[in-house]
């Protein structure tokens, strides 16, 4: 999502929304918002581990993260990006040259890696000026249901298009002490009480919702949301309570 200027700038380490440890800490799941868009930059690691995975490095995203990863004896193996909007990608090249580790990112929001006003319309470029953003060197571009197992960390992707076309949330487990915990990294498609915004280029709102319905919603309850924006929720809170998912629990709402 992209929002108005915060006056919080520039973001501190202070915002760190703490380390939360998911069930027997098995899987460290941190996040911090960057940048004016406040878009939440998550790092996830098994416990004990040396390796982690970072999904959408926004802006000013590289400082604080280097400075976290380096801290925590952490070193990424990759960046997964839930879409190709500027407030989740800005520091996607700095971070994956730095480390030298690939991009994820789906087909279809690929190009705004490269080109993020066509990506997000001309009112950004007031905001950009001149600068210029570019591909990693290696980007690898992700399909429904790819499984794909980085850090030691397995994923689902699933392709949740209506926010972009190339949106996708990332489905990961973390052990805890009463069984698994999943977790649905999902970007800008679902917000604690909230859902995406579909008036930027590639939106869709019918089937956002259509997404949602039939590839978010039967998830499990407990599965915890970690969106691009916002604080955490769950799969059985959104659909309980989110007032834009009202009625979505019939199936035949969900088919894409
Ligand atoms: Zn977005």
């Amino acid at each position: 999502m992209l929002g108005g200027p915060d006056e919080n700038l520039p973001t501190k380490l202070a915002r760190y929304f703490g380390l939360c440890l998911l069930g027997a800490i098995v899987l460290l799941v941190t996040g911090f918002p960057a940048g004016m868009f406040q878009t939440n930059c998550y790092i996830l690691a098994q416990d004990d581990a040396s390796e982690c995975v970072v999904v959408d490095p926004g802006q000013d995203a590289a400082d604080p993260l280097v400075d976290f990863l380096t801290r925590s004896s952490l070193t990424p193996t990759a960046v997964l990006l839930t879409h190709g909007h500027l407030d989740h990608t800005w520091s996607v090249e700095p971070v994956c040259s730095k480390y030298g580790i690939p991009a994820y990112i789906a087909p279809e929001d690929r190009y705004m890696l490269a080109d993020p006003i066509k990506g997000t319309g001309p009112t950004l470029a007031a905001v950009l000026g001149d600068l210029e953003f570019h591909e990693p060197d290696e980007v690898i571009e992700l399909a429904h249901e790819q499984r794909l197992s980085l850090a030691g960390i397995d994923f689902t992707v699933v392709h949740t298009p209506g926010h972009t076309q190339g949106s996708v949330v990332f489905l990961a487990e973390a052990d805890g002490p009463d069984g698994n915990v999943p977790l649905a990294l999902t970007g800008d498609t679902l917000f604690a009480g909230s859902i995406g915004r579909t008036d930027l280029p590639g939106g869709d709102h019918d089937q956002l919702l259509r997404s949602i319905a039939s590839r978010l919603l039967p998830l499990r309850d407990e599965t915890v949301v970690l969106p691009g924006h916002g604080g955490q929720s769950s799969i059985g809170q959104e659909r309980g309570s989110n007032p834009f998912l009202v009625g979505l629990g019939d199936p035949e709402q969900g088919k894409l």
